[in-house]
């Protein structure tokens, strides 16, 4: 078993439904437990700014499942909540899974990067991250709560 964090992101179609429905899709997933969740945040997008803001969280899995696996099975999750996979990089979407950190391992495939290589400059993906797991470490970077200090979430707003 391997505890997997991803972060959720959604922005089109009532995103917080969006992210609430992906949450209880993961929970359903063979040989998986969804350990921890945490509050919704929203967040601006990053690239293209003419769209509307993100409705982010992070939850914490226990799996039996490889990572690659999980890949798979989370993108299967984003195309049954409408995920369309038309070209703008960065661009509005109905739901978006991250597979962020995956127990300790650090994969460099070509369709899989883990710890993901943006989550340490992400705001959006961290706080909620420590908000779960104030202990959470980044293999190869440390601290996920270091690296937080140290960003600029003052666009950040946590949810009720
Ligand atoms: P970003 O990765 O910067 O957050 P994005 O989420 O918009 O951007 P996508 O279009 O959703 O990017 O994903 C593009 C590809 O990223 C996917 O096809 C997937 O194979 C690959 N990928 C690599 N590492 C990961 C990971 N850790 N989690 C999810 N997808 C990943
Ligand atoms: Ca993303
Ligand atoms: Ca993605």
């Amino acid at each position: 078993m391997a505890a997997a964090y991803i972060g959720i992101g959604s922005n089109l179609d009532d995103p917080a439904g969006q992210v609430r429905s992906a949450i209880t899709a993961l929970g359903q997933l063979p040989d998986t437990s969804v350990t921890a969740v945490s509050s919704l945040y929203r967040s601006r997008p990053v690239g293209p700014q003419d769209q509307p803001d993100f409705t982010n969280a992070v939850v914490r899995l226990e799996t039996a499942l490889s990572a690659f696996t999980l890949l798979r099975h989370m993108q299967s999750i984003e195309d049954k909540h409408g995920r369309r996979r038309d070209g703008q990089r960065w661009g509005p979407r109905t739901l978006d899974l991250d597979l962020l950190l995956f127990g300790d391992q650090r994969i460099a495939a070509p369709d899989l990067q883990v710890p993901h290589p943006e989550m340490t400059r992400r705001g959006f993906v961290l706080r909620p991250l420590v908000e779960i797991d104030p202990e959470a470490n980044i293999p190869g970077t440390g601290p996920a709560r270091a690296v937080l200090e140290g960003l600029d979430t003052t666009d950040l707003v946590r949810l009720d």
